[in-house]
């Protein structure tokens, strides 16, 4: 064991004495200071004992001053800090046994060096009594202090972004987060990607960067690299890319020249916007043909796709969607690449968790590129990433940095290495098992309440509802529901007639309310409360009273 301890001029007599009687019984210290009896500021030495103890350095800690009271409180306010002020033997005991006081606090004018050295005695003799009701107890403060983590400095300097993070906050936990491609990271993703690493610069890669000083952020970047190759079974990974967009980009810019042609799911019948909307780059750039959904499946039709690709012999096919609720059959995909002697990209934004746990068909022993966020199924930061095969892989980092990209993110990176590694967790296999039968039992709760279910149904964590027989616009419909404390996205249904902006469809996924613990019960409660929206857009008090169910719900599931 070792204790740092650290006095400021009303202790130093004391830390002086209690260092030798710490010395007689072998137990290693390590002393902060004060060195004499000059004044110094009790909090300065508090934090130093304090952030010791925090992370991890030192077992225990002690801190003196004249009565205890400004050290203690100064220690608290350390994360894993239990500091205790005691007066004598007996709270010094109860403090170990009970609270799992990890700091004791004393007053240099209130003990001569006896009474600290029985109070001390006791405190050492005594250990934390693990009994069921001490470890909840403690574990309450622990949580207390987390939920209570609240920007300090914003506060003080720029109360309008503080406010619209509390209002942010406030939000994210009282609604019922229904957008497919949002999730709810970890307090460790959150911790890595608001961190002191987005001040450093660090073009190029891991070993080879243009700038000094990025021995720290290499191993950020290195470790993500690998992870995100357990995790995926790829052989070379990109993790630079600062959106899915970026990485599809890439890949375009990788394969392709300006006026190439490729074939892309249609934005309209699924498909995502990078996949050649005209409004994109993608369709600007480039030659881009288009595949659908079979009208009366309302899946993919794997002969007609091939009959496209030999009717227009693209250089790249594009497979992947932001609203398609089917497995995709990506070896299907490799032979009708094979059979135009094409490249295949795979772009699993949206499935990338699914992927990543098996409950999706993994695209990488088919497709030369795989693209993807880390931000949706995954649960990672915002960002994106790219999967190829060895021999692209030079080829793939120039045309991120410097072909596209100049510094890369280096906090959103390390937040990827966290996700990456909360991914390859029995945990998350688990939680994706949920995901997809939390959809599932959705969607069945849907059409139990009369609502049509594109193709009928999904394996995937989303599903697409038709409005059309309520007489309902996928955009009145989100609008309206988002007034009821429930959030979803207006989408185009296959063969939509209504504009992109309108819509007859909306898009419903499972993956944020899953991550708050949500299971098959409430899914039947969301339902319910959906389709009541639904019948109602135009009358505010039901859409009122849904919210009041709907903060009932969501209070019982607090965010991660
Ligand atoms: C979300 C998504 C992307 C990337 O989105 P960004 O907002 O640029 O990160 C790319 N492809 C598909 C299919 C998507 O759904």
């Amino acid at each position: 064991m070792k204790i740092a301890i650290g006095a400021d001029h009303g202790g130093f007599t004391l830390k002086e004495g209690l260092k030798k009687f710490l010395a007689e019984q072998s137990i290693p210290v390590e002393d902060v200071g004060c060195f004499n009896k000059d004044p110094v500021d009790y909090p300065d030495i508090a934090a130093q004992v304090a952030a010791k103890l925090s992370q991890g350095l030192v077992d225990q800690g002690i801190v003196i001053c004249t009565t205890g009271i400004g050290m203690s409180i100064m220690a608290n306010k350390f994360p894993r800090v239990r500091a205790a002020l005691c007066l004598n033997p007996r709270m010094a005991k109860m403090a170990r046994a009970h609270n799992n006081a990890n700091m004791l606090a004393l007053g240099g004018e209130l003990l001569n060096l006896n009474e600290a050295q029985a109070i001390l005695a006791a405190w050492l003799r005594e250990d934390f009594d693990a009994s069921e009701r001490h470890q909840r107890r403690v574990r309450k403060i622990q949580q207390h202090a987390r939920d209570t983590v609240d920007p300090v400095d914003l506060y003080e300097t720029d109360p309008e972004i503080y406010a619209v993070l509390r209002n942010e906050a406030a939000r994210e936990s009282e609604n019922l987060e229904l957008i497919a491609s949002e999730n709810y990271v970890s307090r460790s993703v959150q911790e890595a990607a608001g961190s002191l690493l987005t001040n450093k610069y660090a073009e190029g890669y891991p070993g080879k960067r243009w700038y000094d000083g990025c021995q720290f952020v290499d191993e950020a970047e290195r470790l993500a690299i690998d992870r995100a190759k357990q995790l995926f079974g790829a052989e070379h990974v990109n993790v630079q890319p600062h959106c899915g967009s970026s990485a599809n980009l890439a890949v375009y810019l990788t394969v392709l020249k300006p006026g190439d042609r490729m074939l892309a799911m249609d934005p309209t019948a699924g498909g995502h916007l990078t996949h050649g909307l005209k409004a994109n780059v993608s369709g600007q750039l480039f030659d881009v043909r288009h595949y659908g959904v079979d009208r009366d499946t309302e899946q993919l039709d794997y002969e007609a796709i091939a009959r496209l690709a030999r009717e227009h012999k693209p250089k790249l096919i594009v497979v992947g969607a932001s609203a398609y609720p089917r497995l995709i059959d990506f070896k299907r995909f490799r032979k009708i690449a094979d059979g135009v002697s094409a490249y295949l990209m795979a772009d699993i934004a949206h499935i990338a968790g699914l992927v990543a746990t098996g409950h999706h068909p993994n695209p990488v022993p088919y497709a030369e590129f795989v693209t993807g966020t880390t931000h949706k199924t995954l649960r990672g930061p915002r960002g994106g990433f790219i999967l190829c095969q060895a021999r692209f892989a030079q080829d793939i980092d120039r045309t991120i940095f410097p072909g596209l990209q100049g510094g890369p993110l280096m906090h959103i990176i390390a937040a990827k290495a966290v996700c990456f590694q909360e991914a390859l967790q029995p945990a998350f296999k688990k939680y994706q098992e949920q995901v997809v039968s939390n959809a599932q039992a959705l969607a069945e709760a849907l059409k139990a309440e009369s609502l049509r279910i594109v193709s009928g149904g999904t394996d995937t964590h989303l599903m697409l509802v038709d409005l059309t027989s309520l007489n309902v616009t996928g955009r009145d419909a989100a609008h309206a529901l988002d007034q009821a404390g429930i959030t979803v996205n207006k989408n185009m249904i296959p063969f939509d007639t209504k504009s992109p902006f309108i819509t007859s469809g909306i898009r419903v996924g499972t993956p944020a309310v899953t991550t708050r613990g949500m299971r098959a019960a409430e899914m039947k409660l969301i339902a319910g409360l959906l389709a009541k929206g639904l019948r109602n857009l135009n009358q505010a008090t039901t859409l009122a009273a849904i919210k009041q169910q709907v903060k009932a719900l969501t209070s019982k599931f607090p965010l991660p």
